[in-house]
């Protein structure tokens, strides 16, 4: 039998907005999107879906976005969001409420002015550098370089047509001087602590204060290399929201699990993404990743996540402004 507080979180669950702020699927005009139920039938209402990461050519970003647009256009339960309004009214329809995501700036293909033309497609956040330096900046896999001019003039483009910046990804430096020059809120869409677990892709306690100096937000990550040398848990997923709560305060901790559903067909034990990362160390290099398959915790861990909190004793507002409230807040203040 459920005992009270595990009736209780689910009630918090059901009532709250829940929001993940990336998906960690391969952004590919081939892939089966009625997958996104994963999500939907997990009780989350909103998604950042990823359409393209720096790997990509930016016309394959251009036809994942329109792939993924007319997919989601075309489906019952899903809608396409441009506004927080928006997100609130799918709500209330019974669909799930999407956005898009950029990781990296290759998507930009050096020129500012496709910030804008990707705004108007639906992209609500993107980041600089995925793990490896570009004309923007610096990943956190590479040489710790700082934002180019391109990537300040980028910077300037998002602030004024209501992009929001993320720092996911970035190497140190190159997120510490986005933060500090950005006028509105940023994030870290999906970044562990690396007091708890010292990965190069985690951050640190100094990044984590700058984000919520400028209102921002950070995503945890469900992704088991990321939380820690074992077996992923929620209970440890819980244990990086504690980190950053006792930090800089429930008010900036939100959820971005990254989830990806794993696709490999053969009983090899292998996964798609570990075969991803052993083909292009460039990326991921073998210091930081293992080889051995990457493992998520689905997007149904979420109520378990929510009792947690609960027996931890954190306040229910609090559990709320975790679950989507924080994440929420910033799209208000910076999607125009
Ligand atoms: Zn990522």
């Amino acid at each position: 039998m459920a005992t009270e507080l595990q009736v209780a979180a689910r009630a918090l669950y059901d009532d709250a907005l829940i929001w993940d702020d990336h998906s960690g699927f391969g952004p590919d005009p081939s892939v089966d999107l009625n997958k996104l139920s994963i999500w939907k039938d997990a009780g989350i209402n909103y998604l950042s879906i990823d359409v393209g990461y720096d790997r990509m050519d930016w016309r394959d970003t251009v036809k994942s976005l329109a792939a993924f647009r007319r997919w989601i256009k075309a489906s019952d339960g899903y809608e396409l969001v441009g506004t927080v309004d928006e997100i609130e009214a799918a709500r209330r329809a019974g669909k799930m409420a999407c956005t898009f995501d950029l990781e990296g700036m290759n998507a930009l293909d050096g020129s500012v002015d496709m910030v804008e033309f990707y705004y108007d497609l639906g992209v609500r956040q993107m980041l600089f550098a995925y793990n490896k330096n570009n004309a923007a900046g610096g990943g956190c896999h590479d040489e710790d370089t700082g934002l180019t001019t391109f990537g300040r003039e980028v910077v300037a483009e998002m602030n004024r047509v209501g992009m929001v910046i993320d720092c996911s990804h970035c190497a140190y430096t190159t997120s510490m001087e986005a933060m500090e020059l950005s006028s509105a809120p940023t994030i870290f869409s999906h970044s562990n602590a690396r007091a708890l677990r010292d990965h190069e892709r985690n951050i640190t306690d100094d990044q984590a204060k700058a984000c919520a100096a400028t209102g921002g937000v950070i995503g945890v990550v469900s992704l088991d290399l990321f939380m820690t040398d074992g077996e992923a848990t929620e209970e440890i997923l819980a244990d990086h929201i504690d980190h950053y709560v006792n930090l800089v305060g429930a008010e900036h901790v939100g959820i971005g699990l990254d989830y990806a559903w794993d696709d490999d067909a053969n009983d090899d034990g292998g996964n798609e993404l570990a075969e991803t990362i052993a083909k292009n160390r460039d990326y991921w290099p073998a210091r930081q990743y293992p080889d051995r398959p990457v493992r998520f915790l689905p997007p149904d861990c979420l109520p378990r996540l929510t009792e947690i909190l609960l027996e931890r004793q954190y306040a229910e507002n609090d559990v709320r402004a975790i679950l989507g409230g924080n994440f929420m807040r910033v799209a208000r203040q910076v999607w125009t």
